[in-house]
């Protein structure tokens, strides 16, 4: 076994103990990347140097007897969508191709005060809009289970590189389901957060009002420590908010047995695949049998989530998406002839078809004339939503649901036709617009082998009760983790 296949938990005690060091760990990360990222392609930036010298420097402190930070060593993968200070931060998009930060996310100064390496920037849809990062100016990612199959999206990059073994843990972000999705479509443990419990200053807006950045890692006590260390609030950001932040970590010692679940019978709908449907089952049998109480739910507005979403998302990004004129950052076109044709060639050299899509969506939606029959009806709706959510929560304290409706789906199934693609996340959307924290995590596989993930849904600020409940699910699952053999696709090995 190589190094960067512990767990950050397990290489941080390993660094304590003096068994390791963290330059030997940065060693084995590089040297699995320079093995399999020309197959997995997650990786849009790799910052090699800077990290072994943080390696070393961490090393240091452990020879002198420092107290060491709580994520000392940890290498982080970071979505190419949160501002690094001099790495040049793309979005997966042409436009930004270039454009270097002058200044750190707070999440990045955060993870780099408790000692966390970071070791690259990943790839992603572009502007995070897409569920495969097939969208992405730069190239897809490939799934490390089968690379004929997408990571999921938008997060691909980050979720991908975790399973793939190239980095302990990886930053990704949610906005209808970025982080989860992708999290369970790689058979890893992703957490979106309430809103307002990290800080979105630095993370390049996509839905302002739905963004939120989380973890994704190998398992539920590497989400937990990354958590601790970004959660909490920060000037820089008025939506977050000003609460304690909890030891995570220690409430997952604790039992379920306090806790009630509820099972919303809307999200077991036709289009769900079987064998999704019976690994939650199972999955539901080992809640019971851990003492936890199970009833059926309804969220009766469910069916409203997905066009709630896309006129609000799309009518964000389209003010968003705004300041990318050429003007002031990134790519500009070449040749223009006067101002407004500067615009207008940079916009439609720079941006991607499904950025552009969305831009002309949410135009439309908040056009005058239009606005109160859609933008506003729109918000109406998602108030029902969170009405549904805050009725069932007065009774049970989490839910649990499928994460995505199918496994990992083959590259290019589904880019043509963007409403079946938009249905990947029909699990997760509602749990943004309701500004909840939800955490995915695998649960099986199928009989081809792919990862299948489940969803513990919470109420707001309950990061606490859903770590827990996913803790006491790991622990007792009784199916086997496996790792992903990262074999090259057939038909790509028989051209060779
Ligand atoms: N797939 C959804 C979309 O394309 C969600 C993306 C996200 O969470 N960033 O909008």
């Amino acid at each position: 076994m190589t190094l960067n296949q512990l767990t950050a938990h397990e290489a941080i005690n390993l660094i304590k103990k003096k068994r390791i060091t963290a330059y030997e760990i940065m060693q084995d990360i590089f040297s699995q990347i320079d093995k399999v990222d020309n197959l997995i392609k997650a990786f849009l930036v790799i910052n090699r140097e800077e990290a072994l010298k943080q390696a070393k420097e961490i090393d240091k402190k452990v020879k002198n007897g420092e107290k060491l930070p709580p994520l000392a060593g940890v290498a982080v993968a970071i979505k190419d969508i949160i501002a690094t200070r001099g790495t040049e931060t793309t979005c997966g998009s042409k436009i930004l191709k270039g454009f270097i930060p002058p200044y750190n996310a707070t999440v990045i100064n955060r993870l780099r005060e408790a000692g966390a390496i970071i070791i690259g920037k990943t790839n992603m849809d572009e502007f995070a809009m897409g569920s495969s990062t097939e969208n992405s100016a730069f190239g897809p990612t490939y799934n490390p289970w089968d690379l004929e199959r997408v990571p999921g999206g938008s997060s691909g990059g980050s979720s991908a590189a975790v399973a793939a073994d190239e980095t302990f843990v990886a930053l990704g972000t949610d906005t209808g389901g970025s982080i989860r999705q992708p999290a369970s479509l790689c058979g890893m443990v992703g957490l979106k957060p309430t809103y307002g419990r990290v800080s979105r200053y630095g993370l390049v807006a996509y839905a302002s009002s739905l963004d939120q950045i989380g973890p994704i890692a190998k398992d539920v006590t590497d989400c937990a420590l990354v958590m601790k260390v970004i959660s909490g609030h920060d000037n820089m950001d008025s939506t977050s908010v000003n609460l304690e932040v909890p030891d995570y970590l220690k409430s997952c010692q604790e039992g379920i047995k306090d806790l009630k679940v509820g099972v919303p019978k809307e999200y077991f709908i036709e289009g769900i695949d079987p064998e999704v449907k019976g690994a939650l089952d199972k999955a539901l049998k080992i809640f019971e049998k851990l003492g936890a109480k199970i009833e059926e739910v309804s969220l009766p507005h469910t069916e409203y989530s997905l066009p709630t979403y896309y006129l609000i998302a799309t009518a964000e990004a389209s003010s968003n998406l705004a300041r990318y004129d050429g003007v002031q950052y990134g790519y500009r076109a070449e040749e223009y002839e006067d101002l407004s044709s500067m615009y207008q060639k940079t916009r439609s050299e720079g941006f991607g078809s499904e950025v552009k899509r969305r831009i002309m969506l949410g135009t439309y939606a908040l056009s005058s004339g239009y606005y109160d029959a859609y933008y506003l009806k729109a918000q109406k709706v998602r108030t029902l939503i969170k009405e549904d959510f805050d009725k069932v929560f007065n009774k049970y304290d989490i839910l649990i649901t499928p994460t995505s409706p199918t496994p990992a789906f083959k590259l290019n199934e589904k880019v043509s036709d963007p409403l079946t693609m938009y249905l990947s996340d029909i699990y997760t959307i509602p749990i943004n617009l309701a500004g909840i924290p939800a955490i995915s995590l695998n649960c099986g596989y199928s009989k081809s082998n792919l990862p299948i993930g489940l969803q513990i849904i919470g109420k707001h600020f309950s990061e606490e009760t859903i770590l827990r409940a996913a803790f006491n699910f790991e622990q007792n699952n009784d199916v086997e983790k496996k790792k992903p053999s990262i074999k090259p696709a057939k038909h790509k090995e028989a051209k060779k």
